[in-house]
């Protein structure tokens, strides 16, 4: 009669509580080499086969959030709510928890779909496990480093933005940006790869009463990019996507 959970942590210390990992994926074989890879690093993980059983883990999971999941690895062809839809649905309702996204699909379109929806990186299918366990580190590592907030430096390929007086390095000189441009940067390497459309940008920097039309964004990474890039005409860092806006990277 007397049951035993063998999966309770102390209460006490966050620090030490192994990161929870949620796999959503519908292919077996995936799903147990993806449970397997993260398990040997460590993580407690939680897989199940339907985005159905993924929001009803979720939502029963946050209730009792001192064990709320750390990260979600997901795939995007599923059976009664796909992955994009999953995730979409997950940030409107405000869940900041990292997703990684799973894709057989490899075209740049659905590359920046994932994306757009709100997930924070995408895998595309076949991937060995040692890239899945290097990006599911990195996103976890990010997360935390968001919770040191503001952080003192972020960097991205030979830029270092100093949130916290307002200065950006690049390529070792100091480059003096106006405050929106700041702004701009600042948020770009927050998520890198992730794609902004300009109305994103236009929410996030200028404010939701902003009263002008999105040629202002453009306007603005022009001359973001006269300051940061090598070529300003052969972009390295600020990138754009056609059809979709801007990502860093
Ligand atoms: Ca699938």
């Amino acid at each position: 009669m007397l049951a035993i959970d063998a999966n309770v942590t102390p209460m006490s210390s966050d620090l030490g509580r192994p990161k929870r990992v949620l796999i959503v994926e519908d292919e077996e074989l995936i799903r147990e080499m993806v449970e397997l890879a993260l398990q040997d690093e460590g993580y407690r993980v939680t897989a199940v086969d339907n985005g159905r059983d993924a929001i009803n883990r979720l939502s029963a999971e946050a209730q009792g959030s001192d064990q709320s999941f750390d990260l979600i690895v997901l795939d995007v062809m599923l059976p009664h709510i796909n992955g994009l839809d999953l995730c979409r649905l997950l940030r409107q309702q405000g869940n900041p928890i990292p997703i990684l996204v799973l894709s057989a699909k490899a075209s740049e379109t659905d590359r920046v779909l994932g994306l757009e929806v709100g997930a924070d990186d995408y895998l595309c299918k076949p991937f060995g496990m040692r890239e899945l366990v290097a990006r599911c580190r990195a996103l976890l590592r990010r997360a935390k480093s968001d919770q040191d907030n503001p952080p003192e430096v972020v960097e991205f390929e030979g830029i270092q933005v100093y949130p916290q007086q307002c200065r950006v390095v690049v390529r070792g000189e100091e480059v003096n940006l106006a405050p929106k441009e700041f702004r701009l940067l600042e948020l770009f390497t927050q998520s890198p790869r992730r794609v902004w459309s300009r109305e994103q940008l236009l929410d996030q920097i200028w404010g939701f009463d902003f009263v002008g039309d999105s040629k202002t964004v453009d306007v603005h990474i022009r001359w973001l990019r006269e300051k940061i890039e090598v070529d300003p005409s052969s972009p390295q860092y600020i990138i754009t996507v056609r059809g979709f806006g801007y990502r860093l990277g």
